[in-house]
């Protein structure tokens, strides 16, 4: 028995970095992909939306005299080249997988639509959605919220380096304690960095629970998909 039947993931593209300080980490990768693997054989079905900070984020160039809108661009592009390496990863170990992006540019993936995407997790392939929500000013962090309410996703699981949701930055104060569980508002009024709060107010509005779990320790998707709490909950 599975907890949840259909999931949303988002992997921030700084946990690809790995141990580099640049790009992609191929080991992490593919521990991302033969978790992911794992819980597909569950019979999970499973949409991802996946960052793209290890290679470029669109406020980092504002900061250096580029366009916004530009950078956000090539911030979304990232996040393609991101969903591209995990396809692969996830190809080399045989499990059926398809990208599809919010901008338009076949044929490096198919232009996302909520039906196709349904279409293809009813069909056993891990859906891959790149390039955010397609707009500036938007995070990946928001496109999950989009992509996982639009999919019909029980819950979005938030796979990250720590293992929850924590008073203060537990890499930071030592004091930090962590959350079992909390509300969308408590996480909103306390200024907690789970998620930026557009994306927290879309799951809070569309009622999509958030698990925050640490996804950098291998067999953890597993474990939450399994119904263990290794992480915290975000609800209502
Ligand atoms: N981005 C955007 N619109 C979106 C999603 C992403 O413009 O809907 C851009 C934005 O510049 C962002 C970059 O893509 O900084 C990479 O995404 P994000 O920062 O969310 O990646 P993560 O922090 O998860 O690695």
């Amino acid at each position: 028995m599975t907890k949840f039947k259909r999931i949303l993931l988002k992997l921030s593209g700084e946990s690809l970095l790995g141990e580099q300080g640049y790009g992609i980490d191929v080991k992490r990768l593919n521990q991302y992909a033969k978790q992911i693997k794992e819980v597909a054989d569950m019979g999970v079905q499973i949409g991802i939306v996946i960052g793209g900070g290890n290679i470029f984020r669109g406020l980092a160039g504002t900061g250096k005299g580029f366009d916004r809108v530009k950078g956000d661009q090539m911030g979304m592009c990232a996040t393609v080249i991101n969903a591209l390496g995990l396809s692969s990863a996830l190809d080399a170990i045989g499990q059926k997988n398809r990208v599809l992006t919010a901008i338009r540019m076949e044929p490096v993936g198919e232009f996302f639509n909520k039906w196709k995407a349904i279409e293809a997790l009813n069909n056993g392939e891990v859906v891959i959605m790149g390039a955010g929500t397609g707009s500036p000013y938007f995070t990946t962090d928001t496109g999950s919220s989009l992509r996982g309410i639009e999919i019909e996703a029980d819950v979005m699981l938030k796979g990250t380096r720590v293992d929850g949701i924590y008073t203060a930055d537990p890499e930071k104060d030592p004091t930090a304690t962590k959350f079992h569980d909390i509300t969308y508002a408590e996480v909103i009024a306390r200024d907690l960095k789970v998620m930026d709060i557009s994306a927290t107010a879309m799951c809070m509005q569309n009622n999509l629970p958030i698990y925050v779990f640490n996804m950098d320790i291998e067999g953890n998707l597993k474990k939450v998909i399994a119904g263990e709490e290794i992480g915290t909950l975000v609800h209502n």
